[in-house]
Formats: C-alpha cells, structure tokens, sequence
C-alpha cells in the first residue's frame, strides 16, 4: 500500500506526489499522516462533461471533494496541473485562476505536449504561456514571485495580495531543457533520462539479478551522461515516443 510505502521512507525526505484526486477524498488524511509532504493533483477541467471525455471517467465531483479532503487534511500550498489545450480547454484559464484565488490553490498552467494518449496534439493546439499570463494578468493583474530557483515553473503572485498563485511551464514554447536535471523512475524499474526518451534503462533486471550497489550506481551514472539534450518538438527530426505521459507517470 502506497500509504504504508511512504511511512517507511525517511521522513526528512522532501517527499510529493502527483495524482489523478480520485481516491484523495479517502486517503488524503492517511497521506498526510504517512509524512506525504507535498500534493499536485492532475486536473484539466471543472466542467463535468469535458472531464468525462478527457479522464475518461465521470468523476469530477470526486476530485473537488478529494482537494476539499486534501485542504482540510492539511496540504498547502496544493498545486493544481492544468494541461491547456487549444479548442478544448482554453476558456477555462480564467476559472482556473478564480479557482486558485479562492481556494488558495497554486495552478500550474502547462503548455500541451505530443504525449498525449489520443494522439491529438499539433503545434495550432499548443497554447503559449506567454498568453495565459497575459489572460490572467488582464482580469487579475500578476506579478512575478521574487527569488526563483531554477525551475520548470515561472510563477507569478496576484498583485492585490490574493491568496493563491499562479505558475507557468513552458515545455513547448520556452523549453527548460538546457538547465534539466530530471531523470524518472517509471513504475516498470526503467530509468527515462527525458520526457521525450525513445530507449529506457532497465534498472530493475539488474537489482533483481543480483547486481551490487556499485553495480547499479554505475548503471545509474551511465544513464544520466546519455541524457538528451531536449525534446525536438517542431524539428524535422522530432520522434514521438511511444508512451504517453500517463504511462511514463508525470
Ligand atoms: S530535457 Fe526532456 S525531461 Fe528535461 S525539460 Fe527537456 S523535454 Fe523535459
């Protein structure tokens, strides 16, 4: 059990985790109380019926009662992930920045990427960050949070000293790839040195074979100094992989 999992891990561990919000509304106490720091929760919609065709699943009320339980369990800030897609959610980014400004939420408006399981993306539904600040910024007037790290998100704070925030990742238009310095972890034991990988790094065959720590450090190391320089999205040579970004897991 998930739950279990996380209470065995070093508490001092900077430890989050990104979800759909289906089960949160039962297991966000027991989260919380394993030592699950921090919270994102995927969600692209408010409107029941496009959340039905996007997840799949008829279950929007259940996200919001989970945010209500991931709230009152304790967790905040809770960054909300909204994937913006040209035609089919767009309208809704001035919702979702009421949304953060109400319920004290971070919202992390992400630029649409070809890793999607429908195979619907084209560079026309790609919306730049450049003009959801500038929607946001006209209705509720932003400023940018002072101080930041390197970070996939550029984040901005409401200038009337609104609780809430607002974050943009600009995968597409602005790519971070030159400062990354994520590997991931897939739920199968493979290492993904980039989103947009076409080869992963069988790390489980090794610790199931037995192989020594230095083994797999080794293994690990390799792995990383065959990172890729960046996706090549809009570039001739540009291959989509062939997972989607809710197998690869966020
Ligand atoms: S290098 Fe890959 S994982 Fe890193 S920001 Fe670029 S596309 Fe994403």
């Amino acid at each position: 059990d998930l739950t279990a999992m996380i209470a065995g891990i070093d508490p001092s561990l900077d430890i989050a985790m990104t979800t759909n919000g289906i089960l949160l509304e039962e297991k966000a106490k027991s989260l919380k109380a394993a030592g699950l720091k921090r919270l994102n929760v995927s969600l692209d919609t408010l409107h029941s019926d496009r959340f039905k065709d996007l997840a799949r699943r008829d279950a929007l009320d259940r996200v919001l009662r989970g945010l209500t339980a991931a709230r009152q369990a304790g967790f905040s800030p809770i960054k909300l992930n909204m994937v913006v897609m040209r035609g089919r959610n767009d309208d809704e980014i001035l919702d979702f920045a009421r949304l953060a400004r109400g319920e004290g939420y971070e919202v992390r408006f992400i630029e649409f990427m070809p890793l999607d399981a429908d195979g619907i993306w084209s560079m026309d539904s790609v919306v730049a960050s450049r003009e959801i600040i500038d929607a946001i910024d006209r209705e509720f007037p932003l400023e940018p949070v002072p101080d930041q790290q390197p970070a996939p998100a550029t984040r901005f704070r409401f200038r009337d000293g609104s609780q809430g925030g607002i974050g943009v990742i600009a995968s597409v238009s602005d790519a971070f790839c030159k400062v990354c310095n994520r590997i991931r972890l897939t739920a199968e034991g493979h290492l993904r040195t980039c989103l947009f990988s076409i080869q992963e790094h069988d790390v489980k065959a090794l610790l199931r074979g037995g192989a020594s720590d230095d083994e797999i450090r080794d293994f690990v190391a390799a792995a990383v100094w065959q990172k890729e320089e960046g996706h090549k999205i809009g570039q001739a040579d540009f291959v989509r992989p062939a997972k989607t970004m809710s197998q690869i897991g966020g």
